[in-house]
C-alpha cells in the first residue's frame, strides 16, 4: 500500500487528505503543527466578539475520523526529496508521495512587534480582541488597519481581511454608540488597494470608506512600525493606539533548508498539475505553492482546496497509469463574500468577468452560513455541493 504524507492541516492539506482517503488503497497521513483546521475566513469575527476561538478552530481529529486518514502532530523542519523523507521536530517520516500544504510565512517589516495581524498565528485574533476591548472600555481611540505588498509575487498580497476587519470594527463601535470618538484609518503602500478585485469592487470600497468616515493613507511605502505610529517613507506618520497590519506572504523558512525548488519569493515551484518542478512524487498546493496566472490572481482558500483536490486526483491518476492529468489554472478566480458586520458584498473576478454585488444584511448571514457549511462538510455530516 502506497504511503502518502500530506504536510499542513489547512484548507489545502485537509482537502488533499480527504480526497486521497476516498481511494481506500493508500495509507494517508496528515501531519500538521496545529491540531485544528483554522477557518480563517470567519476568524474576522473573533476580535469583534461575534465568534469564539472554538467556533473557528475545527479539531483535525474530527475530520480524520470522518474521512479515514491518520493524523500526526509535529512540525516540519526540512524536507529531503532525495531521501523521500520529511524531517520534523519529533520524528522523521518516509513517504511514497508527499503533498506540501504548509501555507506561507509573512514578510517581516521593522517594528512588526508593534502591530497585530489577523492573518498569522490564529491566537493573535484573541490579542486583537483584548486590545480592541480595552479601547472600547476607554470609549475613544485611534485605530489603523492596513496591509503590505510583495513586489516579487503580487499573488501573495492579502487585503480582503483588512477591509473586513475595518468595516466590522466600524459597525461594532457604531452599535455601541461610540464610533464618533474613534479615528479609523486604512493604510496601504499601493495607490488603489483592492484593485485586483476589479473596478466595481474598488468603487464599492470607496463608497464604504466615505459613508463609514474611514480615513485613507494610500500609496505610501511603510518604513517601520513604531510604538503607537506607522512611519512612512516620505517621513509622515500615522498615529494609532492599535495598529492592525497584514504583511504580504513569503515562503516558509523550512523550505529554504530543503531540496525543493523555490521562486525568488520562497514559494514552491510547481507545474499546472501541482507537481513540484523536477519531482515525480511531490506536489505543492495552496498558499505554499507559487501560483501562475493573470496579474490579479490572489492566494485564496477556495483555490487552496481546488489545488488540494487536483494534487490528489493526479496522484490517483499516476497510480492508475493514467497519463492525462488535471490542472489548476482553468479554475483560477477571485471569489469572496466581503463582510462588513451588517452585510457583505459578493466579489467575483475571472478572466472574463469582474463584479461586486452589495448584499446589505443578507450577505453577513450568507458568510456565517458558509462557516457552518464548511464545518459540516469537513466533518462528513453534509455533502459537498458542486463548485462550493
Ligand atoms: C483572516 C483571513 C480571512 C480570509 N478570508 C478568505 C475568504 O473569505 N475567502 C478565501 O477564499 N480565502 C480567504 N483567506 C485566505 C485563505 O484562508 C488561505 O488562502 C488559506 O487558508 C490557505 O490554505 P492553506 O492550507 O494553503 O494554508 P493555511 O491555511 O495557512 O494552512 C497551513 C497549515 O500548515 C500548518 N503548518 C505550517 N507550517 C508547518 C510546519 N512547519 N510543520 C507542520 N505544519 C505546518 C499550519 O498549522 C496550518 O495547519 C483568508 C485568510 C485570512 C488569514
Amino acid at each position: 500500500m502506497k504511503n502518502i504524507l500530506v504536510v499542513g492541516g489547512g484548507f489545502a492539506g485537509v482537502q488533499s487528505a480527504i480526497e486521497l482517503a476516498k481511494e481506500k488503497k493508500f495509507s494517508v497521513t496528515l501531519l500538521s503543527d496545529r491540531d485544528y483546521l483554522f477557518l480563517y475566513p470567519i476568524s474576522i469575527w473573533i476580535p469583534t466578539g461575534e465568534k469564539k476561538f472554538k467556533d473557528v478552530a475545527l479539531p483535525l481529529s474530527e475530520i480524520s475520523k470522518a474521512h479515514g486518514f491518520s493524523l500526526i502532530k509535529d512540525k516540519v523542519e526540512s524536507i529531503s526529496a532525495a531521501a523521500n523523507t520529511v524531517i520534523c521536530t519529533q520524528n522523521s517520516y518516509q513517504y511514497d508521495y508527499l503533498v506540501i500544504a504548509t501555507g506561507a510565512a509573512k514578510i517581516q517589516h521593522k517594528g512588526m512587534g508593534n502591530t497585530l495581524s489577523i492573518c498569522g498565528n490564529p491566537e493573535v485574533s484573541l490579542d486583537i480582541k483584548n486590545r480592541l476591548d480595552t479601547l472600547i472600555q476607554k470609549k475613544h481611540g485611534k485605530i489603523a488597519i492596513g496591509f503590505g505588498g510583495n513586489p516579487k509575487d503580487k499573488s501573495a498580497v492579502r487585503g480582503g481581511p483588512a477591509f473586513e476587519l475595518m468595516f466590522n470594527i466600524h459597525n461594532l463601535l457604531k452599535k455601541k454608540g461610540i464610533r464618533q470618538n474613534f479615528e479609523l484609518t486604512f493604510f496601504a503602500p499601493m495607490e488603489s488597494p483592492g484593485e485586483r478585485m476589479g473596478q466595481k469592487s474598488l468603487s464599492m470600497l470607496d463608497a464604504l470608506f466615505k459613508s463609514y468616515n474611514i480615513g485613507k493613507m494610500f500609496g505610501k511605502k511603510i518604513t517601520e512600525f513604531a510604538p503607537g505610529a506607522v512611519i512612512f517613507e516620505d517621513g509622515s506618520q500615522l498615529e494609532s493606539d492599535l495598529i492592525l497590519f497584514i504583511p504580504a506572504s513569503t515562503g516558509a523558512d523550512f523550505l529554504s533548508n530543503s531540496d525543493i525548488p523555490l521562486t525568488d519569493s520562497g514559494f514552491v515551484k510547481i507545474d499546472d498539475t501541482c507537481q513540484v518542478s523536477g519531482s515525480a512524487n511531490i506536489y505543492a498546493v495552496g498558499d505554499a505553492a507559487a501560483i501562475k496566472g493573470p496579474a490579479w490572481i490572489a492566494k485564496q482558500g477556495h483555490i487552496a482546496e481546488i489545488m488540494g483536490r487536483i494534487a490528489a486526483q493526479n496522484i490517483v491518476a499516476t497510480e492508475n497509469g493514467i497519463l492525462r492529468k488535471s490542472t489548476y489554472p482553468p479554475h483560477l478566480n477571485i471569489l469572496c463574500i466581503m463582510d462588513t458586520g451588517n452585510g457583505a458584498a459578493f466579489v467575483y473576478r475571472d478572466s472574463k468577468y469582474a463584479f461586486a454585488i452589495p448584499m446589505p444584511g443578507l450577505g453577513h448571514w450568507l458568510k456565517r452560513g458558509w462557516g457552518q457549511y464548511a464545518k459540516l462538510t469537513k466533518k462528513g455530516l453534509f455533502p459537498r455541493l458542486p463548485g462550493l
